[in-house]
């Protein structure tokens, strides 16, 4: 690379440079996250692995939180939510393979960390939470982050975002019962849709893949355990 070019793509980094890479002192346990517990246990997609290299997991939870931020656990983030364990974002990640030019709709914006994720590797994510100050926090801290295409927004994931459907990749972070409809109808044709599926007791995570003919197929991926999407008082 020329020195112009080397010159101009640090410029390009400089916005996200806070936190993500500039006196990155958490970076060494970030590289130990992604090493141990995510490629010696099979997670192989190099652009997924790339993003969790690069997104600081600290920076998302509280900061009496912040030495525990590496470890392959989910943490609570407050009112009753938590951000999931490294491993099941990457897994979850992996197999919603998006893209960059995909539209994605995440519900359960939590802290906004699998917002981070999948912001560097798809066109705009628009992520919804029931939770007015965590959607507040996150969208916080996304934006110092300097992730201008992720979009934030108060409200019931159960209705989904009309406005900017069909997406191609939805993923939800919390479990409803069942898919809701409303979200395979803003499914677009030859999308994916990751979800935790079941009550608090009993969940599997589903892939939902719409056909080109419109048609669903669904494909178990392993038992899981999320907080439970709450239905909104009225619908
Ligand atoms: N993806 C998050 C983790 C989310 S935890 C992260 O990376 O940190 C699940 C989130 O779903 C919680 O924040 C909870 O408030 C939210 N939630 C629960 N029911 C919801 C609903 N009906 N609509 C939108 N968000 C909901």
């Amino acid at each position: 690379m020329s020195r112009t070019r080397r010159a101009f793509s640090n410029l390009l980094l400089a916005p996200m440079a806070t936190g993500l890479i500039a006196d990155d002192s958490m970076a060494a346990k970030r590289e130990h996250m992604v090493s141990v517990h995510l490629e010696s246990r099979g997670i192989r997609d190099a652009a997924v692995l790339r993003a969790m290299r690069r997104t600081p997991r600290h920076l998302f939870v509280p900061e009496d939180m912040r030495k525990q931020a590496y470890d392959d656990t989910p943490l609570p983030i407050g009112h009753g939510a938590t951000i999931s364990q490294p491993y099941i974002v990457a897994l979850m990640t992996v197999l919603l393979q998006a893209g960059p030019r995909d539209n994605v709709l995440e519900i359960g914006t939590g802290s906004g960390y699998q917002a981070a994720v999948l912001a560097q590797l798809a066109q705009h994510v628009y992520t919804i939470e029931l939770e007015p100050e965590l959607a507040r926090s996150a969208a916080e801290t996304l934006r110092t982050l300097g992730h201008s295409n992720v979009t934030v927004r108060h409200g019931d994931g159960y209705l989904g975002w009309p406005e900017h459907a069909p997406f191609h990749r939805i993923i939800l972070t919390a479990a409803p019962p069942q898919i809701p409809t409303r979200l395979i109808d803003q499914l677009a044709r030859g999308g994916r849709l990751v979800a935790p599926v079941g009550d608090a007791a009993d969940q599997e995570l589903v892939l939902l893949e719409k056909l080109a003919d419109g048609k669903t197929r669904t494909t178990q991926a392993g038992a899981v355990i999320f907080v439970p999407m709450r239905p909104a008082l009225k619908r």
